[in-house]
């Protein structure tokens, strides 16, 4: 086609191709994408994505599976969409963690006997916890993602830290008497992202 029939059809279809430009710039970026298809299983919850003939964004829980609702045209893999969908997500771990872990993390000081100061729920980048000098400890809230014996080794290991501050040979020996090979642990634990 000539100049004028291109210029034309790429003004019709703007839109389609700012969209597009969009999802190429956010695949460069590896980013993870959650649609339709996916079903995120929270310790506690199951969250779906799925359409409405509404014009608006909205959740509904029924039991223990939450469905966020989106309008039928809306693209799910524009960032701002995704950006929605994670926010969504991650404020149900947040809750979730602020109910479990602090339970949690007394539980098992109490069972071996570890002292800690106080404990953060955090929504940490790239660690699943970690443990100050003052024996604070912060907990990443996706650990609401982790089956409970990996969630537990986490936890286990930030508790070792209030003994040991390094990761030495006497930190791998106590933190395996708790919670067995860590090997196997570490392994399956790959599995997982701290994010999305
Ligand atoms: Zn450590």
């Amino acid at each position: 086609m000539n100049y004028d029939m291109g210029f034309r059809f790429a003004l019709e279809k703007q839109q389609w191709i700012r969209e597009h430009i969009t999802l190429l710039e956010q695949k460069k970026e590896n980013k993870s994408t959650i649609n339709e298809a996916d079903e995120i299983n929270t310790r506690f919850h199951k969250i779906k994505i799925a359409r409405h003939p509404g014009h608006n964004i909205m959740s509904r829980k029924v039991e223990n599976t939450i469905t966020l609702f989106f309008p039928e045209i809306t693209n799910l893999e524009l960032e701002k969409n995704q950006e929605t969908i994670k926010a969504f997500i991650t404020e149900v771990l947040r809750k979730e963690a602020k109910g479990y872990l602090p339970e949690r993390i007394k539980i098992l000081s109490e069972k071996y006997g570890f002292k800690y100061s106080k404990m953060f729920v955090k929504n940490l980048k790239s660690r699943w916890g970690s443990c100050s000098a003052q024996n604070n400890i912060n907990l990443n809230l996706h650990l609401m993602r982790l089956p409970e014996h990996l969630s537990d080794y986490i936890i286990l290991h930030e508790l070792c830290h209030t003994i040991h501050k390094n990761h030495g040979p006497a930190f791998h020996t106590l933190l395996e008497k708790l919670c067995g090979n860590e090997k196997i642990l570490n392994k399956e634990l790959k599995k997982y992202r701290t994010q999305f």
